[in-house]
């Protein structure tokens, strides 16, 4: 039954409906019909199923095609629209019904309720009981000339439809289960089933890969398949997401869109390795693994059948070994972008000033988790509008004599020649031995100085990177500070 001989090109489509922005679990399935297509040397189509015109929208397309390049899954063919072959979906349906493989039904929403809650009065289970199918030819003909709305239902033939997922391996369901569903509305529009098929079959794709969701679906199109008598494609169908609760992952759990992620300021190259492994694991013990590895590896046989944990913790993790792993010249794009819209980008930074950028970032980048987090931690060492953090005010800047000593530790920087990391370290330890205390008591309130916070790199790397012009200036503000007696402001 199942088609695909070796020589066949291997095809496979992600198939979105631009209803809702790009799910993550959406993303997940692009993300694996990407990956076996580059494992198997076979194409990626990219399909959006916009029948549901009202539903849809040119925005959640322009978003869905953004979200899918931003994370790289460059797609071979399309982007098709399903609502252009609607047509040719009709008349699939229509050369159903010519060979008697389905029939037109006259039953109204209202009498299929009345017989439906007859049915659960009655504790019968309900399915469409092929009320119009007795119908002669005559009355058909007559009852459509006269005008009367009618659908096209399909009429599933008796037995049982199997079929082996690449996933859920041998699947089996009762034809009796399945009832005479509808394939034509009475407005004449194709219904999601038949247009899926006629579609996947135009498009000739050999492999189905989509969410556990559409697995009720299945064998309703293989039927379909079967009764156009073309080749039934090999199905893998992917389990669901889920949050830490165990729930199905919705917006309760927090971002859910791919949009999100990248606002929130993960990369695409962490994403794109987080959402690989939810549900599939290459085995090698490894998680942090590249596109190439990752292709390289992928194979349905280790594709879990049970439900995969979202653990945003983990992709938070793995976002910061992106950020300290990727060359640093592919993270100043889009720190850029993040310090622009922090409005705290300047110009040279790209220009004269890139070797001090360059330190920068790599100064800060093996405390960032997120990208965001160059714009807090980054922020004092691009603009002197900054505020001292009122707990760090509260642990850092107290004590008799702090300002005095302060003032002495200004003078000492002051006088340096040279200002570089040892030379600034050895005048501070200089002065605490001096005025017998620790070097810490000299370095904690120094770094609130600088940064306004009690964290940060360690504290040569900053003054060093501050420079002893704003070094001295941001003293002086702190012991103005502390000899105002004023709060947390500065
Ligand atoms: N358009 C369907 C969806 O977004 C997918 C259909 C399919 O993959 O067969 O859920």
């Amino acid at each position: 039954m199942n088609r695909v001989h070796a020589m066949e090109t291997i095809r496979a489509r992600f198939a979105p409906s631009p209803t809702g922005f790009l799910h993550v679990g959406g993303a997940r399935t692009a993300l694996f019909n990407w990956l076996f297509v580059r494992n198997r040397g076979g194409k990626f189509i990219l399909r959006i199923e916009d029948t549901d015109r009202a539903r849809s929208s040119q925005e959640m397309v322009a978003e869905i095609l953004d979200g899918l390049k931003w994370l790289g899954l460059a797609w071979d063919e399309g982007p098709f629209f399903q609502s252009h072959r609607k047509e040719e979906h009709r008349a699939d349906g229509l050369r159903m019904e010519a060979q008697g493989k389905a029939y037109p039904c006259f039953c109204t929403p209202e009498a299929l309720k009345e017989r439906r809650q007859k049915a659960e009065r009655e504790r019968r289970a309900w399915r469409y009981d092929r009320g119009c199918l007795k119908l002669s030819a005559e009355e058909v003909k007559r009852r459509r000339e006269a005008g009367e709305p009618n659908c096209l239902r399909f009429r599933v033939p008796e037995g049982s439809t199997v079929f082996k997922d690449l996933v859920h391996g041998e699947t089996k369901f009762d034809n009796a289960s399945i009832e005479d569903f509808v394939l034509l509305r009475s407005d004449g529009s194709p219904t999601y089933q038949l247009s899926v098929v006629s579609d996947d079959t135009f498009m000739k794709i050999t492999h189905v890969i989509r969410g556990d969701d559409h697995l009720s679906n299945t064998p309703k199109q293989i039927l379909l398949y079967q009764a156009l008598g073309v080749s039934v494609p090999i199905f893998a169908h992917l389990p669901l997401i889920h949050g830490a609760d165990g729930k199905r992952l919705s917006k309760r759990h927090g971002a859910i869109s791919v949009t999100d992620y990248r606002k929130d300021g993960y990369l695409p190259e962490s994403l794109f390795n987080f959402l690989a492994l939810l549900g599939w694991s290459p085995g090698e013990g490894k998680e942090i693994l590249d596109p190439e590895r990752l292709t390289a590896a992928f194979s349905f046989e280790k594709v879990s059948a049970k439900s995969a944990i979202f653990d945003v913790r983990k992709l938070e993790w793995m976002n910061s070994q992106y950020i300290n792993r990727l060359p640093i010249e592919s993270l100043l794009p889009v720190v850029k972008e993040e310090l622009i819209r922090e409005g705290i980008w300047q110009e040279d930074l790209l220009g004269e000033r890139k070797p001090w950028f360059l330190k920068l970032i790599e100064t800060l980048r093996d405390r960032s988790k997120l990208l965001g987090d160059f714009t807090r931690d980054g922020r004092p060492f691009l603009t002197d509008q900054f505020e001292y953090e009122e707990k760090a005010v509260r642990k850092h800047l107290k004590g008799e004599g702090l300002a005095a000593r302060m003032k002495d530790l200004r003078d000492r920087f002051g006088q340096l020649q040279t200002f570089n990391q040892e030379s600034v370290e050895q005048a501070l330890r200089g002065l605490a031995e001096e005025a017998e205390t620790s070097a810490g008591s000299l370095i904690h309130p120094l770094r609130v100085a600088l940064l306004g916070r009690s964290v940060g790199p360690g504290i040569f790397q900053v003054t060093d990177l501050v420079g002893k012009e704003r070094v001295l200036a941001r003293i002086t503000r702190l012991v103005e500070f502390l000899e105002s007696g004023a709060d947390t402001k500065s």
